[in-house]
């Protein structure tokens, strides 16, 4: 059944709600005199335009502001969603996304497209939350027959990763980096290691 805007964002405060603790743990950084709380964490269901984001066929999408980087946004494209399955597996992978944003602010590729980084380090950088959100937001559990859970979250990846530049090298760059990358126990997350 087909999710409702009103539905959506009632199960996404919820969520956001369970997980805030852990978000600011990982992405906070107190100061010693109680100081400022790094990064805030916004989820919002709204229907998605055509191009939104560039492939246009995301369930969900996690952006930073343009002026204030350090404000987190998920976007759940509830128009986009076949049911409430779907938006609890997006909301698991763009909740990956938005922690491994704040490790990565400082040492990744990933905020840097345009700059002067090569287009391989950026698309490793990449590959690898993808390889990451997949591992976690439980669509790979049960892999469709015929498939082990590996190829299930390399075939995910390579979704996400079909926009340019990382298109024509999608595979490789996730070949390259999935030992680093894959998380297999969940409960047990590392840190974004690159
Ligand atoms: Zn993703």
């Amino acid at each position: 059944m087909r999710v409702t805007q009103t539905e959506c964002q009632r199960k996404a405060n919820d969520f956001l709600s369970e997980n805030w603790r852990e978000f600011s743990k990982h992405c906070g950084n107190w100061g010693t005199f109680g100081g400022d709380f790094d990064y805030d964490l916004r989820i919002t269901c709204k229907a998605c335009e055509r191009n939104e984001p560039e492939n246009g066929r995301a369930s969900g999408f996690t952006s930073c502001e343009e002026k204030n980087n350090k404000n987190i946004f998920i976007i759940i494209c509830v128009n986009r969603l076949a049911d409430l399955n779907e938006l609890d597996r997006t909301l698991r992978h763009e909740y990956q996304h938005s922690k491994d944003i704040c490790s990565c602010k400082q040492k990744c590729k990933i905020t840097s497209q345009g700059s002067n980084e090569k287009d391989k380090d950026y698309c490793e950088d990449r590959a690898c939350m993808e390889i990451r959100a997949y591992s976690v937001d439980g669509g790979c559990d049960n892999p469709p027959p015929g498939k082990t859970k590996e190829q299930c979250i390399k075939d995910g990846a390579k979704r996400s990763l079909n926009t340019d530049p990382c298109k024509e090298i999608a595979e490789r760059v996730i070949d390259a980096v999935w030992e680093e990358c894959y998380i297999q126990d969940p409960t047990n997350r590392p840190p974004f290691p690159r």
